[in-house]
């Protein structure tokens, strides 16, 4: 069976190409074709041997993930839906602003995590992504984005780990992935623009500060052990002391010097200013430098939870600054395609109901695909 060139890093490849009886070299001319060109023919790859592109259409293949939909919201946010095989989807959203271009990718069909307020924690796990799968997000994703926008320079400046899934339960994908969007060959992002957000896998945590530091975001949601417990499962596991010392730990390795505390805002259930209260003496005493933001709540009924009022997280944000802590409202992107934080994945429903869509919706759209790969359309129709 063909290898996927989007499993490797460039290591990886140089290694791949040496089986192949290829200088190391070489590996980096491919590398810049496949990552920074978005090449999937070797024909295209015009200063690589001939020999050596014969020998690579006999074992290696460049193969996207099959696009099921794509959904563009008034204010620009895409979403895609990503067919990962078995009626499995995992989801991928980018964000426009006027300075950065922000991609969200998925790292896990489902999540094992199961947190309370997260759609995509109510559907249960289902497997790990490969390292291509998680990587094919973001190659699509970017000359997707070129062809469409008719542009060649980078489209996307930031990558987030905060899509569907823990990053930090798939590290071995994971960082491979990572060290493609860092490298100078790959994407080029720095490490302060890639982020991987965590419940909390604190052993991992540090295994991330040795191996490829990148920014880190921590989903915080509660400043105390029985409330956490309750709306981060995996708190149980590693209580909210030993994650603020990983995060110290962490921030010996890390590009920014602060972790960003993301803290989903639930009515009536961590919006009191006694919680602000808490949490504001939670970090003090941590001494972890930390910004935080709050995110808006996205209701969907299997959660049974409500979005905090405006008035509950101004107040609460109010009391994180005047403690000190720099702190921001997330802006809600995407609502009309349920492509804010916490929805990816729609809801149970949608995605039992996967197959369906698939069976219905792939062939237009893998013609799109197959189009917008070979260079012959100007990209895909929008829903
Ligand atoms: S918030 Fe993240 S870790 Fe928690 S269930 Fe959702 S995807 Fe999993």
């Amino acid at each position: 069976m063909a290898v996927n060139l989007l499993d490797f890093d460039l290591e990886g490849l140089a290694a791949f190409c040496e089986s192949l009886g290829e200088k190391k070299f070489r590996a980096t001319q491919l590398f810049r074709w496949v990552h920074q060109k978005g090449a999937s023919q070797f024909d295209d790859m015009s200063d690589l041997a001939k020999s050596l592109r014969d020998k690579l259409r006999g074992h290696a293949e460049v193969r996207a993930l099959p696009v099921i939909t794509q959904h563009i919201s008034a204010d620009g946010t895409i979403k895609w839906l990503f067919d990962v095989g078995n009626g499995d989807a995992v989801e991928t959203v980018f964000i426009p602003e006027s300075d950065r271009g922000t991609l969200c990718i998925s790292s896990q069909a489902g999540c094992a995590v199961g947190c309370r307020f997260c759609s995509t924690g109510h559907q249960g796990f289902s497997r790990n992504l490969k390292t291509w799968e998680i990587l094919a997000q973001l190659w699509f994703a970017e000359h997707f984005l070129r062809s469409h926008l008719g542009v060649s320079d980078r489209v996307i400046s930031n990558v987030v780990m905060m899509g569907m899934g823990e990053p930090l339960q798939n590290y071995a994908a994971l960082v491979p992935a990572l060290k493609v969007m860092l490298d100078d060959h790959g994407y080029g992002l720095s490490r302060r623009r890639v982020t991987v957000s965590t419940s909390g896998v604190v052993p991992m945590m540090d295994r991330l500060g040795e191996d490829c530091p990148v920014a880190l975001a921590v989903s915080l949601h509660a400043p105390e052990d029985s409330l956490r417990d309750n709306l981060v499962p995996l708190n149980r596991k590693y209580p909210l002391k030993e994650l603020m010392e990983a995060c110290r730990r962490y921030l010996a390795h890390a590009p920014r010097d602060f972790i960003t505390f993301e803290y989903c805002m639930l009515d009536g259930v961590n919006d009191h200013p006694e919680h602000a209260k808490l949490l504001l003496q939670l970090v003090k005493e941590s001494g972890v430098p930390c910004k935080f933001n709050l995110i808006p709540f996205n209701p969907f009924p299997a959660s049974g939870l409500l979005r905090s009022s405006n008035n509950a997280v101004q107040a609460f944000a109010r009391i994180l600054l005047d403690g000190g802590l720099v702190t921001t409202i997330r802006k809600t992107r995407g609502d009309d395609i349920d492509a804010a934080c916490g929805q990816l994945a729609g809801d149970v429903k949608d995605r039992t109901n996967v197959g369906t869509r698939i069976s219905k919706q792939r062939t237009v759209m893998l013609q799109q695909v197959r189009d917008f790969e070979t260079r012959g359309n100007d990209g895909m129709r929008n829903d």
